[in-house]
């Protein structure tokens, strides 16, 4: 089945250009040096309803502007990789899609660990909490992530990924997969990346951090994973996208906002 992956933002958490920063990338004219919090969206059509299927890898700050740049008019389900407020704030900004897909499916289900999930009732309590009253709350329910994760044709299957200390969750879908937020990847979790057409990795930039791959790293494991295409994500303002672009080996570029791939599903 042929579908889409569109990157709705590839900054890292504090988006690009930084509020208070006056570096060459953060006032760089290029379109695409303009980040905002990292997400994607995987669309295609179900053969079995014909119905155009809309699923997000995260929720970020920046989702409602990047809904509407993406022309994202349902969503069928939400994926979340760990609960760090870069992925996870846009939440309530799915209230009004939420109520469409409740009339045709009942709430949105949003994929989450154990973990995530406790940060995510905290949050939005109003939204979660058994006595929340808020009548325009989202319609959406927690579901637990597993292994794999069927969702009207497509399985996404966990991938656990290192982030620091955390293990936080990627995702595989067909021949691509997103992980985010790596540090660290664990050699169980390389079997997985197989016969990859798109890897989507972060990389946040060149010096050490520590809860994020450099570029070099993320290099490192795109050779040792060889997908097609690796795009790289979740980066920062020390990262022009030309000049960066223009370093990396073949086969490995930046993403950018907006960038659309087509994936096998
Ligand atoms: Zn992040
Ligand atoms: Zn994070």
């Amino acid at each position: 089945m042929n579908g889409t992956l569109t990157f709705l933002g590839t900054g890292t958490s504090m988006g690009v250009p930084t509020l208070g920063c006056a570096c060459a990338v953060c006032t760089s004219p290029d379109l695409r040096d303009r980040r905002l919090r990292p997400s994607v969206v995987v669309r295609w059509t179900e053969p079995a309803s014909a119905r155009h299927r809309v699923v997000l890898i995260d929720t970020g700050p920046d989702f409602r502007e990047q809904a509407l740049r993406a022309a994202i008019n349902r969503v069928d389900a939400v994926l979340y990789t760990h609960s760090h407020a870069d992925h996870i704030l846009g939440l309530d900004d799915l209230r009004p899609l939420s109520f469409t897909a409740f009339r045709e499916n009942g709430p949105i289900p949003l994929y989450a660990t154990p973990e995530t999930t406790l940060v995510l009732e905290h949050i939005f309590a109003y939204t979660f909490s058994p006595d929340a009253t808020y009548p325009n709350r989202a319609r959406v329910r927690i579901e637990p992530v597993a292994e794999s994760n069927p969702i009207h044709g497509v399985n996404f299957l966990r991938v656990p990924v290192f982030h620091g200390d955390m293990e936080i969750v990627g995702y595989r879908f067909g021949s691509a997969a997103y992980l985010t937020d790596v540090s660290a990847i664990p050699e169980a979790s390389f079997p997985l990346l197989e016969g990859l057409d798109h890897l989507v990795l972060s990389a946040l930039r060149y010096k050490p951090h520590p809860s994020h791959a450099t570029v070099d790293q993320a290099i490192g494991w795109a050779r040792r994973i060889g997908a097609r295409h690796t795009w790289l994500t979740h980066i920062a303002h020390e990262l022009g996208h030309e000049a960066t672009n223009q370093n990396l080996p073949d086969g490995i570029a930046l993403a950018y906002d907006g960038l659309t791939v087509p994936v096998t599903l």
